[in-house]
């Protein structure tokens, strides 16, 4: 029986196999890691003493799915590197370590890749991240981690070498920005280091939180990204982006322009945390060539030829920057998608 490779074990790919596999479909996929997850697999819940609705509660049903359903065969720390097309379908060939292999039988192939994150790039990074005061937004993780049982617990410990009185948050690092080749917005970078001022401002009731945004992107996933939360939750905003920055030794200096005022303005911090933007994923000119696919201007892949005809569908983050859920929604639906050409096919 022919089978439907999906590459990529991330929330697009999962779900995309759970999807097909639930229809009674064979799944081969096939994931470059020794787990399955992706980008997703190391964050935490980021309720503070509400839910702030990050999606994460979506996914562990999916993955778990994956790993009982017998329909899906899954083989991790494999690529593919190369696909034959045959009068039929396609083989496969994968490459786990030095063992290469055909995979034949393949009817269709879901490329679920998913995306790079800013922070692993090493183009474009400024030189101000080699300072422990500047952070990644997601370096707060492993703090999040330690207190999931106990939410509303004050039991978070900074593992920084010292305690910040302050904070700043710095949104857009790797988007919306033509020198960081990312002139688009990765959409989910204010909600995620909104949640994590929550979570500081909860914690740490005593703490100055400060954020410089152009503007807040809501992505449709948190309860309230507004003004006037930042207010409530006295988290002061800067409606700019600082346009230097200064390390002295007892802290760091954010120089702006303050637009209400028309004149240049400071403000010191003891941390800063940067958002990070999702860039394409490293394999993309791999894909485009085996498989027949192009980038579009930002890197991004999309296909050239209907889905329908060629059997090769794209899913997840591979395609343009998104959410957990949105990812999910519109993975279910590449996987409809494909079960109706199948069905098409199968009538003709
Ligand atoms: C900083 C940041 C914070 C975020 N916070 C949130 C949030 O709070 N809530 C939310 O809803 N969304 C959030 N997101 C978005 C979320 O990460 C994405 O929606 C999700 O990861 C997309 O899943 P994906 O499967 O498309 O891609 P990925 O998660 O990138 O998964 C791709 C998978 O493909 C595998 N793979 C890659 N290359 C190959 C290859 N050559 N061969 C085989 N396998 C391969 C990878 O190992 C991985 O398992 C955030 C994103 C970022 C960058
Ligand atoms: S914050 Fe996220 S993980 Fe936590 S309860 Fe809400 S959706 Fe679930
Ligand atoms: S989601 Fe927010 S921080 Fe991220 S690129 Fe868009 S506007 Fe900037």
């Amino acid at each position: 029986m022919s089978r439907i490779a999906v590459i990529g074990g991330g929330i697009a790919g999962c779900t995309a196999a759970a999807e097909l596999a639930a229809a009674g479909q064979q799944v081969l996929l096939i994931e470059k890691e020794d787990s399955l997850g992706g980008n997703i697999k190391n964050y935490g819940c980021k309720a503070d003493s509400l839910c702030t609705r990050c999606n994460l509660c979506l996914v562990d049903s999916v993955f778990n799915q994956v790993h009982q359903e017998e329909n899906i065969e899954v083989l991790f720390d494999t690529t593919v590197i190369d696909c034959l097309k045959e009068d039929e379908g396609f083989t496969l060939i994968t490459s786990s370590g030095e063992l290469e292999e055909q995979q034949p039988d393949i009817s269709e192939v879901i490329l679920a890749t998913g995306h790079t994150r800013w922070s692993e790039l090493e183009t474009g990074t400024p030189e101000i991240f080699r300072d422990e005061r500047i952070i990644w937004a997601s370096d707060f993780e492993d703090m999040l981690e330690g207190r999931q049982d106990q939410l509303t617990g004050q039991n978070l410990k900074f593992d920084l070498g010292f305690e910040p009185e302050s904070a700043v948050f710095l949104q857009c690092n790797g988007s919306r920005s033509l020198q960081e080749k990312a002139r688009y917005c990765s959409k989910v970078c204010c909600g995620y280091n909104y949640r994590i001022a929550r979570v500081l401002r909860n914690n740490f009731p005593e703490m100055d939180l400060s954020m410089f945004f152009i503007d807040m992107q809501e992505a449709g996933f948190l309860v309230n990204l507004s003004r006037e939360d930042l207010k409530e939750r006295e988290i002061d905003y800067y409606n700019c982006k600082p346009l230097r920055l200064e390390k002295e030794k007892d802290s760091l200096i954010l120089h702006y322009e303050d637009q209400q005022r028309g004149k240049m303005a400071t403000l010191e911090t003891d941390l800063l945390v940067l958002s990070e933007g999702i860039h394409p994923g490293s394999n993309h000119e791999r894909w485009a060539r085996i498989f027949n696919l192009q980038e579009n201007e930002d890197g991004f892949l999309r296909t050239i030829w209907s889905p329908a005809e060629s059997g090769i569908y794209l899913a997840g983050t591979i395609t343009s920057p998104g959410d957990i859920a949105t990812t999910m929604a519109e993975s279910k639906t590449v996987a409809y998608k494909l079960l109706e050409n199948k069905l098409s096919k199968a009538k003709v």
